[in-house]
């Protein structure tokens, strides 16, 4: 880092971090980029460049496809029984744990989310999802068919790794989504290229160093840093490459479905959404009012299954909007480094006019926009916690993802219209409804076209619970044995007996 003296709560361990070159990890060495170009990274929180990664291209692109491959195919890695690769991700978890409050800080640093954020949940989650991945590696199993031909056969199927896979993250978890595609991939028996977020490569470039420190063979996993349009594009063309597993935008992951094309490499995505959240006339208010303002302002409201979209019974829209708005009032944005901090900027310039533009234009269409006035003056790319109401359905704000802390509210006359307001959106990742009687909630979850549906909750995540989406959220699951199934090949053997 430049100046160090900017952040004086950072532990020594971050420092030292910081002041180590950030660069690409090929084939169990640490490299720059092939043309020696580089992308700044600024924290958002107060605009500083704190670091430089390697701006990586297709020729490293390249080469960490091709180490990758050998790892694959003649490595050690290859050799390798799934007792010995579970040790190995238990071993990264366990170096993970000892770096805690340098990956969170980084973290923070890199994405602007509150430290409290980073350190008990981002952090710990990554480590408990690597333990759990760990544990699959000796579970993955096929099974026995019956042959309903004349003779004696043994049919069974086996569930093989499906090769060389990239990886290609979002920017709002950088380490949970990083470990939650690594853990799976790497407990397959898979080998890896992974290409981060831009804007936050920095705790996945710390985590190859535990993945070397922990002795997972050269070439078994390479992280290559750079611009999604040009190493991205690059993995996800490579014929080297196997399954691209993608977390990010809608737009982004149509384009890689062209990019998959000359090899039919297989494909999962996980992609945006516009998650309503529902409240019926029977709700326990208090709680649903609490829980739509955390769906929709936690991290900044930069998470795929925001709640952005609220539907309320008519007769309780005011006290619910009121509600938020005191919860979106009671949020303290600043810094993220300080603890007291409970939301931080947005992740970059760009995202911060994306999400402004959005509010602007809802206001010149004439609805009645109420953001809390807490967002600190000078640098930093924050933005209020924002609840828009009185708004026509077709408009951008209802229709696309805003993917910042911009709630968008309707009241409802009509219960029996509450599927089709849930599903008249091009996403389906997910939905949550408030209510207290279970059997009205249980059969609209079943009408609702979405990946995950809560009653009564926020969203709940975790390495064994399936997620992704319907519609255009998504293709594929992650997590649980969906999750590693998605880094499998099955093959069938038939034998004669
Ligand atoms: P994004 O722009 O689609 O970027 C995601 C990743 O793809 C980044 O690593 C990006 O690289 C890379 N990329 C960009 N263009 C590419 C290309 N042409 N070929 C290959 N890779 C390319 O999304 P984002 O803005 O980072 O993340 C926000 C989006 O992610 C939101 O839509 C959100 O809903 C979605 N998301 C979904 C989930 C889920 O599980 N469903 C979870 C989190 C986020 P660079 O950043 O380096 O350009």
């Amino acid at each position: 880092m430049r100046d160090q003296t900017m952040y004086p709560t950072l532990t020594e361990q971050t420092r030292e971090s910081l002041s180590r070159p950030f660069q690409l990890l090929i084939d169990g060495a640490w490299t720059d980029a092939a043309d020696g170009e580089t992308i700044d990274v600024v924290n958002p929180a107060d605009e500083q460049v704190i670091a430089a990664i390697p701006a990586g291209g297709r020729e490293d692109i390249d080469r960490a496809v091709r180490a990758a491959r050998q790892a694959f195919e003649t490595g050690p890695w290859a050799r390798m029984t799934p007792g010995e690769r579970a040790r190995l991700l238990w071993r990264i978890a366990d170096l993970l744990e000892a770096r805690q409050a340098e990956f969170a800080e980084l973290e923070t640093l890199d994405n602007g989310k509150p430290i409290t954020m980073s350190k008990w949940v981002d952090v710990p989650a990554s480590i408990s999802a690597l333990r759990y991945w760990s544990g699959w590696c000796t579970k993955i199993s096929g099974e026995t068919r019956a042959v309903d031909m004349p003779g004696e056969y043994i049919a069974m199927t086996l569930r093989e790794p499906v090769g060389v896979v990239g990886l290609i993250t979002p920017w709002n978890f950088p380490l949970m989504s990083t470990v939650s595609k690594l853990g799976p991939a790497l407990a397959a028996g898979c080998t890896v290229v992974l290409k981060p977020a831009e804007q936050t490569s920095l705790t996945a470039l710390r985590l190859g160093e535990l993945i070397l420190e922990a002795g997972v063979p050269a070439g078994v996993v390479n992280i290559v840093t750079g611009l999604g349009a040009v190493a991205g594009a690059a993995l996800a063309e490579h014929d080297g490459v196997d399954k691209i597993s993608f977390t990010g935008s809608t737009a982004v992951g149509k384009s890689l479905i062209g990019a998959a094309r000359g090899n039919l490499k297989r494909l999962t995505l996980e992609l945006g959404g516009k998650s309503p959240t529902i409240i019926f006339p029977d709700a326990d208010l208090e709680k649903a009012i609490a829980g739509a303002a955390n769906a929709i302002f936690r991290n900044s409201g930069q998470i795929c299954v925001a709640g952005s979209r609220l539907y309320v019974a008519r007769q309780h829209f005011d006290q619910v909007i009121e509600g938020i708005s005191s919860a979106a009032a009671q949020f303290r944005l600043g810094n993220g480094l300080d603890p007291a901090t409970t939301m931080g900027p947005l992740v970059s310039d760009k995202q911060q006019q994306r999400v402004r533009a959005y509010i602007d234009g809802a206001r010149a269409g004439g609805a009645s926009v109420i953001a809390s006035e807490s967002a600190p003056g000078g640098a930093g790319y924050f933005v209020e916690p924002t609840i828009i109401h009185a708004v026509e359905q077709r408009a951008p704000v209802v229709r696309e993802e805003i993917f910042g802390p911009v709630l968008v509210a309707a009241a409802v006359d009509d219960l029996d219209e509450l599927a089709a307001l849930a599903n008249d959106s091009i996403y389906g990742l997910s939905a949550s409804i408030w209510t207290r009687d279970i059997s009205a909630a249980y059969k609209l979850a079943r009408k609702i076209r979405a990946g995950t549906v809560t009653i009564n909750s926020g969203s709940i995540a975790g390495p064994n619970i399936p997620f992704g989406g319907f519609k255009q959220s998504g293709w594929g699951r992650e997590n649980g044995a969906e999750g590693i199934e998605s880094f499998t090949e099955l093959k069938t053997v038939i034998t004669a007996l």
